[in-house]
Order: structure tokens, then sequence, then C-alpha cells
């Protein structure tokens, strides 16, 4: 096995990945997967507790997408979808509809969560051009956001370690204070927020309106900025304000969408009729890559026009509504309906939210938030001022090594640990894998180690 690793490391450069570190960590060769747990050459199980980067939704080798996969590739493995087209993506785009907020009525595919993203942007830019107000080239999008790697994508996500080397090649953006209720913008504790911290999205919409294109934020949950978790009043008001003055609202449901906080779409919290929607990640339930952008027949009409009128979207990645991964999306909804997902998932998710409480007094946790199968820890130095650890520390990292010792992953995001799991989880699992982090952070974070 060694044999593998060390080719590895002389081929492949990994995503995310401080190469250097993998002298001291390797990454770990994995043979299976079944339900939420995966397997290394030894037979060395790992519970996948951040669901394979938020993508698995139904655990790993669900018997009705592996069926509904082979069947497909006997049949049609791709086709190019201009000019051409299928029924997987067919079935799919009509099932997406039908779950999604009802104003949307279009579906435009690509391969993965970025794309989804750059189509959104692309569209909602040139549907102003194609209505003649040229003077809109703006979007808005709130700090510690993050909407994918590409450049367009990096220009509307906050800044972070992630885009600061691109920053003299992204296009600018407007960024609003996050409603981050930690360490909330206006210093409001909980108990007496009244979303103070829209005031800066508000003023910035409010002055700017006729510059701005649309807003883009993640809906409930700002996932890679740090699993920071707001409040749906917060996402409501966004929405009534593009809604007066007249800018797209582009909900990314990339990591929150297909159940993840306990409704399908986050936008389910509060009647959200966004103009786009992009999905991704768990769309086929973190088996194969699709990415979808969703919109209405306002968008989609504004394009629609002879040829020579230059109203024509002209977009598209190769791979765009690949047959095989839309059979496994429309079987993953199927799975929503037969296994009666959404009503199972209610049922653990206060356990889960319960349990998670219990971190919150444990040394060094500032603070403790979770919606629906998502929990987060934030770790600091200082409970009483909020002192971040300093990202020399690598105090996620070493959490992270030892989550991996003991068959869990806790793979960080900055200082910030965090569950992101699969809505098939079982309670006796889940109790486990809390269990097992409590010990880690115990072990770890004693006054002493730090
Ligand atoms: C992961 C993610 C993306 C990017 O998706 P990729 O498939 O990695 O390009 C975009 N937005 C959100 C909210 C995400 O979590």
């Amino acid at each position: 096995m060694k044999k593998w690793t060390e080719k590895d490391f002389k081929y492949i450069w990994h995503p995310y990945t401080q190469m250097k570190d993998c002298q001291d960590l390797p990454p770990i060769f994995i043979k299976k997967a079944k339900g939420i747990k995966i397997y290394d050459e030894n037979n060395k199980m790992y519970y996948d507790t951040i669901s394979s980067w938020w993508c698995n939704i139904h655990g790993h080798n669900h018997q009705m997408i592996t069926q509904a996969i082979k069947k497909q590739i006997k049949s049609l493995d791709h086709v190019l979808f201009a000019g051409f087209t299928h029924k997987p993506a067919i079935l799919l785009a009509e099932n997406l509809l039908d779950v999604a907020p009802e104003n949307l009525k279009k579906v435009f595919f690509s391969d993965n969560g970025s794309t989804a993203v750059e189509a959104a942007l692309k569209m909602s830019f040139q549907y102003w051009q194609n209505k003649g107000k040229k003077e809109k080239k703006l979007f808005v999008c709130l700090d510690h956001g993050y909407h994918g790697d590409t450049i367009g994508a990096m220009s509307v996500s906050g800044d972070s370690i992630f885009n600061e080397p691109f920053k003299p090649l992204l296009f600018s953006s407007i960024k609003a204070d996050s409603p981050y209720c930690y360490r909330c913008p206006e210093k409001k504790l909980k108990k007496d927020c009244k979303i103070e911290c829209f005031q800066s999205l508000e003023s910035i919409v409010k002055k700017q309106n006729k510059k701005i294109c649309g807003l883009i934020l993640e809906p409930l949950l700002m996932a890679a900025g740090g699993m920071i978790i707001y409040p749906p009043d917060y996402l409501i008001k966004a929405a009534q304000l593009t809604k007066k003055y007249n800018i797209h609202l582009i909900v990314d449901e990339i990591a929150t969408g297909f159940g993840r906080t306990g409704k399908m779409f986050a936008c389910d919290y509060g009647n959200i009729y966004p103009d786009f929607l992009c999905l991704s990640k768990g769309i086929t339930s973190g088996v194969l890559p699709l990415g979808a952008t969703l919109t209405t027949n306002e968008i989609y009409n504004a394009f629609y026009d002879d040829y020579d009128k230059k109203k024509t979207f002209f977009h598209g990645h190769t791979f765009t509504a690949n047959p095989i991964s839309c059979s496994a999306a429309v079987a993953s909804l199927k799975i929503f309906k037969k296994e009666n997902t959404l009503k199972k998932v209610q049922s653990i998710i206060p356990f889960f939210h319960n349990q998670m409480e219990k971190f919150r007094n444990m040394d060094f946790v500032g603070d403790v938030r979770y919606i629906g199968m998502v929990g987060a820890i934030e770790l600091v130095k200082n409970k009483e001022t909020k002192e971040p650890f300093d990202f020399t520390e690598r105090i996620g990292y070493k959490l992270y090594k030892k989550g991996l010792q003991e068959g869990i992953i806790l793979r960080p995001l900055g200082n910030i640990i965090y569950l992101f799991l699969p809505l098939s989880i079982s309670q006796t699992d889940l109790e486990y894998i809390l269990n097992k982090t409590e010990k880690i952070l115990k072990n770890l974070l004693k006054v002493e180690n730090i």
C-alpha cells in the first residue's frame, strides 16, 4: 500500500492542501464506502461526518442510486446538450421544479457548484443588458460568503485566505456586513437582536440599486465562511429588499439544498422566491458531479428572441446535464419520497441539537451553533474576549489528526470544527460520533496543552 501513497505523492496535487503536510499526514487511501462509513485499505473505518464535502445525503452506495446509474449507462452514457436532449435531464428538470420554490420555472444545467453560480451571475448581468438597463453592472454579496473558486464566484465571495492571492484579478462587488451572530457586527446579544446588521445591506441597496444587478447569498447557513448560521428573518428581509428595489435575488443552496437544514431548501424557512437558485453538491446525493441553476420565466423570456438580436445566453459546460449524473439525481429525489427522508430526519434533529449544547461549556469553545444536520463549534483562545486562535497555531489541524485516529472526520474550517451529517444517519451512529467528538475535544483542548 505504501507504493500507492508514494505514487500519489509523486503524481498528484490535492485540492485545498499544503502538499508539504502530506509528508506528515499522507492522504488516506480509501477502498470502499457504505452508508455513512468509509474504509481504508486496512479496513479501518471512518465515519463520513462531513458527508464527503457536504454532498452525501442518503449514505454511500445507496442501492437505488447505483441501480439507476447502471441502468442509465447501458443505454446512454453522454451526449452533447446543445441541439440534443434526453429523458434523465427532462425528468430531473421536472422533478427539481416540483420541489423548488414555485416561482422557478426553468432549469439550466452545468457540472458543479461554481459553474451553477457563474451561470446565475452571467444570466443576471445579461438580463439587465437585454432589458436595456446597461448601468446595472454590480453584485452585492455578504462578508464571509462563499460561492466557489472560479474567478466570478470568488469575486462575489467574502474576503478570505482562499481568495486573498487573487484579489487583483477579481471584478469589484459590494460587500455587506454578514449576520454573524457570535461576532455580531453591531455588537448585539442574541436576546436583544432586532437584526440591526441588516442595515448594512439595506443602505447599500437603497443607495446604489440603479447600478446593482442582484444580491447573492447563502440562505441561513454560510458554510465555507465558518458554518455561520443566521436567523430566517434576515433572509426574509433581504428577499423583500430585492423585490422593493428591483434587483435579482440569487440564492446559493449548493450546501444547504436537499434537506441539509431540515427542510428541502433553506428557502422553505421563509417562503423565499429567488430569481435564481443554484444547486449542486447534494443534488446527486454526492455520487456524481452536476450543477443546476433554476430561474423564472421572467428571466428566461428576456433571452428568448431571434438569433440575430444577440439576446442568447452564450454559456455552457461540456458535461452539462450528463445523463448518468441526471439519473442519479432523479433517483435521489425518489429516495426522498420513498424513505420519507425529510420527515425521518425531523425525529433526529432535536436530539442532535440538544447534544451539541454539551460542548458549550468546554474550555476554548466560544460558540456552538446548529441547523438541521449541521452543527459547528467555534474555538477561541479566550472565551471572554472571543480572541481567535492564531492561524499558525493550527488548532483545527491538530483536532483533525486526532479525529482520524479515532475514526471520525473533523475537517476544520480555520478554528471551526463541525459535523455536516448525511440525512440517513441513525441515532446510534450519531451518538457515537458526538461522544467521540467530545472525547477528542476534551483531551486536546486542555489549558496545559495549548
Ligand atoms: C461548495 C460550494 C460552492 C462551490 O461548489 P463547487 O462544486 O466546489 O464548485 C458554491 N457555493 C457554496 C455555498 C458551496 O458550499
